[in-house]
């Protein structure tokens, strides 16, 4: 309410190339999978999406599922949406995704054309907009042809629901046959969401080349692997941290001493760099052009400001890399 853009927002933000394709995203987009649901404070969901727009982060990642509950955060950014930005949906890219369970019945899961062109009508509902920017499928179903998934996406672009189609969690061979399908059927595919970060790296075996020669843009989920390559866990789980909540998605498991170990260590060359381990950590994945965007998450204003600050660092000397990869084999 009564919020008043920043006039100079697109001062400092980098944009990157999409791919081949026309559209430009930011260096750090924002995604509302945790943070944004009926579980979560609004008006705190609202002052991250300030301070993202006026930072020039013009890119905004949501699905059919995100909450608590699953539809609460489309929900909650059409609200915010319609409160705040409504003369700003131009400068927008909005995505949404369709792939997981979302409603009881075999018609509200996986890939069908039946469910992601019903699912992607209900977002958009939520969300209070005639259009997305992005539709993706959000994961592959192994039971549905790919044809008809990659059918569906067309007909959404077609139908002008969508402007662009996305596939996210597609491994290196049937993202490059999903690619061609979509080329054939006259949409190209924008972009490919996989999950990749220092701790994660499956996409450097194949697909970031397929993406490449495909000429298809990449933006990786969860680059700060949930909150871990952050200075988060360094001394165990704090209170209120993902790994903390019952809904969150990073288990207490997941933070092992091991684990706590090499963020400490990382942290280190962090320290010795100049800067906090979440802006190394977004910075290693920057540092790669094939690389469009890095989608991260924040549970505050403060975490945003803080990732943010890693569009000012400086380029890694071989050694600091070669010191990484052994902290990280
Ligand atoms: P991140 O790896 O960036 O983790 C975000 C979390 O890390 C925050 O909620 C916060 O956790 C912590 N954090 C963030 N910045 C800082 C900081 N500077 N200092 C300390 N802690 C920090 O990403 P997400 O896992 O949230 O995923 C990002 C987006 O990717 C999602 O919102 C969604 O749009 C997309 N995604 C897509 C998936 C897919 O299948 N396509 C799957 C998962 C995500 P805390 O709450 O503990 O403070």
């Amino acid at each position: 309410m009564n919020y008043q853009p920043a006039s100079d927002r697109y001062s400092t933000m980098q944009y990157r190339r999409c791919g081949k394709s026309g559209i430009q995203l930011p260096a750090i987009s924002l995604g509302l999978w945790h943070n944004f649901g009926h579980v979560d404070v609004l008006e705190n969901s609202r002052k991250i999406l300030r301070l993202a727009f006026d930072n020039g982060i013009t890119h905004f990642d949501l699905a059919n599922n995100y909450g608590p509950p699953p539809g609460s955060a489309e929900e909650n950014f059409g609200k915010i949406l319609k409160e705040d930005f409504a003369g700003y949906r131009d400068e927008l890219i909005i995505s949404s995704k369709a792939g997981y369970t979302m409603w009881e019945g075999p018609y509200g899961d996986w890939g069908s054309k039946k469910y992601l062109v019903a699912s992607l009508d209900q977002s958009l509902k939520r969300m209070g907009l005639d259009y997305v920017d992005i539709f993706y499928h959000h994961r592959p179903d192994p039971n549905t042809p790919l044809e008809e998934t990659m059918a569906a996406l067309d007909l959404i672009v077609r139908q002008g629901k969508a402007l662009y189609a996305g596939i996210s969690n597609y491994p290196a061979e049937e993202a490059r046959k999903a690619i061609q399908i979509l080329r054939q059927l006259g949409t190209p595919c924008l972009i490919h969401q996989p999950k990749y970060s220092m701790f994660v790296r499956w996409v450097e075996e194949g697909l970031l080349d397929v993406l490449e020669e495909e000429g298809v843009g990449c933006i990786p989920f969860s680059p700060l692997a949930q909150g871990l390559l952050t200075n988060k866990y360094l001394k165990g789980i704090p209170a209120g941290s993902r790994a903390a909540k019952a809904h969150g998605f990073l288990k207490e498991e997941e933070v092992t001493p091991a684990r706590v170990q090499q963020i400490q260590q990382l942290n280190e060359i962090a320290v010795q760099r100049g800067q906090s381990l979440a802006q190394m950590a977004l910075a290693w994945l920057l540092k790669d052009q094939r690389i469009t965007s890095v989608l991260i998450g924040a549970s505050s204003p403060e975490q945003l400001s803080d990732s943010l600050q890693c569009l000012k660092s400086k380029a890694f000397t071989s050694d600091e890399l070669e010191k990484i990869e052994k902290i990280l084999k």
